[in-house]
């Protein structure tokens, strides 16, 4: 009599809902198209999953990297994981299982250790590891079912009041809770009521813009930046959830807060460090705390270069313009370019790149330079093509140094 063929295992790729804060880094990042989302979930198709790797890495959360094996003909299905509201428990495998052994022991494999590095091919133009001399950030100290309560200490608008770009300064106060962070994370707030399913809504992501100290130094304080949503990005009128929470919210008030989150868009820590930073809107937050943190360092550490490239609709609408305006020209080099200026022609970030070439070439090819690409979605191609030109024009070649910015943790996007 035949033996029975044994039945075949799947080290299933999932991710963990209750940790998750959907901001589609991995939907975006996954070569293959294997991950996807509804109302409720981000999800990996087990149909399509290679196993390549290449989400892990960029995922703030760490919630990508779950792993369960089951049969191959009991894997999980897409639809199983949109109802999920939490990873389901390990099972049992038959005797029998086929290869269950290795799987097994990939899947035991230290799982604090550093996720593996991806395919170059595969990945999104950014590195996935930090610069080697950041500081070593906590990530996860807080979750969905653990949130910190952070007291609201202050909250105004920095953009011209007869704007359409209402954008907050909001700062968040932990008290005597531990709240490490560093330039460059994110955290999430818990929005409060339900979801049009009756669900608790889920985390939204913001990033600090505040440096390490403190929005005040020595205080256990942050503060983010956030923009009032009041249309879809098709210009349709819609009502943010969160950002009209957040930008409502008065001095007092408390507010549920997870993370901190993100341990690659971190700043270098090392004397004459030179940072490119280049934004569009609210995605100056980063630039703010990382500005500032090298504010703070005068006097006391040898700090590089800083330039920034600062794109908003109008000088009213740029976010913290009078501020960055009083920062001393010696201190750091700012570019605003200005798309709807009455009066002035339309400019974009990356034609500012192009016309200071010759200073961003100098930077570029220096190793203590680090870049960070953060805003628009939009903006990730223009500012990608006007860094290449700037290289070539020098008779450089663009595609070895851009692997050696991305192998050395020197140049990180966080664009939506
Ligand atoms: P916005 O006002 O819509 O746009 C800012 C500027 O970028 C405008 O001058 C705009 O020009 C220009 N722009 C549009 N497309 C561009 C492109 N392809 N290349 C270069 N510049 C382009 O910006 P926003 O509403 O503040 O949005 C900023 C983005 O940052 C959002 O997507 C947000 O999610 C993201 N973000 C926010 C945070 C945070 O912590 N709050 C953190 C990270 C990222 P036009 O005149 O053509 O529109």
């Amino acid at each position: 009599m035949n033996a029975p063929l044994p039945v075949e295992v799947l080290k299933q790729h999932l991710i963990d809902p209750e940790i998750c804060i959907r901001c589609n880094t991995c939907e975006e990042t996954c070569p293959v198209d294997a991950i996807t989302h509804d109302s409720n979930n981000y999800v990996v198709d087990p149909e399509i999953c290679n196993g390549c790797m290449a989400c892990v890495p960029p995922c703030p959360t760490g919630s990508i990297d779950n792993w369960r094996l089951v049969v191959r003909a009991e894997a999980y299905s897409v639809q199983d994981q949109f109802g999920w509201e939490e990873l389901p428990q390990e099972k049992s495998l038959p005797l029998d299982a086929a290869g269950a052994d290795d799987a097994a022991q990939q899947v035991a494999a230290d799982p604090q250790a550093e996720p593996a590095t991806p395919p170059a091919t595969l990945v999104t133009p950014g590195a996935a590891v930090p610069p080697w001399s950041a500081a070593h950030p906590y990530v996860n100290l807080y979750t969905h079912k653990t949130p910190i309560t952070a007291t609201v200490v202050g909250n105004y608008r920095v953009t011209g009041a007869d704007t359409e770009s209402d954008i907050h300064h909001i700062v968040l106060d932990f008290g005597e809770q531990p709240f490490p962070v560093l330039e460059g994370q994110s955290i999430g707030i818990l929005p409060p009521g339900v979801d049009a399913m009756g669900r608790p809504h889920h985390a939204r992501q913001y990033s600090l813009a505040s440096p390490r100290d403190g929005e005040r130094a020595g205080y256990n304080n942050l503060s983010l930046t956030v923009k009032r949503v009041t249309q879809d990005h098709g210009g349709e009128a819609a009502h943010g959830v969160c950002s009209n929470y957040l930008c409502d919210l008065a001095k007092n008030d408390t507010v549920q807060v997870i993370g901190p989150f993100g341990h690659t868009f971190l700043m270098p820590n090392h004397p004459k460090a030179n940072l490119i930073m280049i934004c569009t809107g609210t995605g100056s937050a980063p630039m703010r705390a990382m500005t500032e943190r090298s504010r703070r360092l005068i006097g006391t550490a040898d700090i590089g270069k800083l330039m920034l490239f600062f794109g908003a609709r109008t000088e009213r609408e740029l976010p913290y313009f009078g501020p960055l305006m009083k920062l001393p020209r010696d201190f750091i080099d700012i570019n605003l370019a200005l798309s709807r200026e009455p009066g002035q022609p339309k400019r974009y970030v990356q034609d500012l790149i192009r016309e200071r070439a010759a200073q961003v070439r100098g930077l570029l090819t220096d190793r203590n330079t680090c870049i960070y690409v953060c805003g628009l979605k939009g903006m990730e191609v223009g500012v990608l093509d006007a860094l290449r030109e700037v290289v070539v024009q020098s008779g450089e070649d663009w595609s070895i140094l851009h692997e050696a910015l991305r192998r050395e943790g020197r140049l990180h996007f966080e664009t939506y």
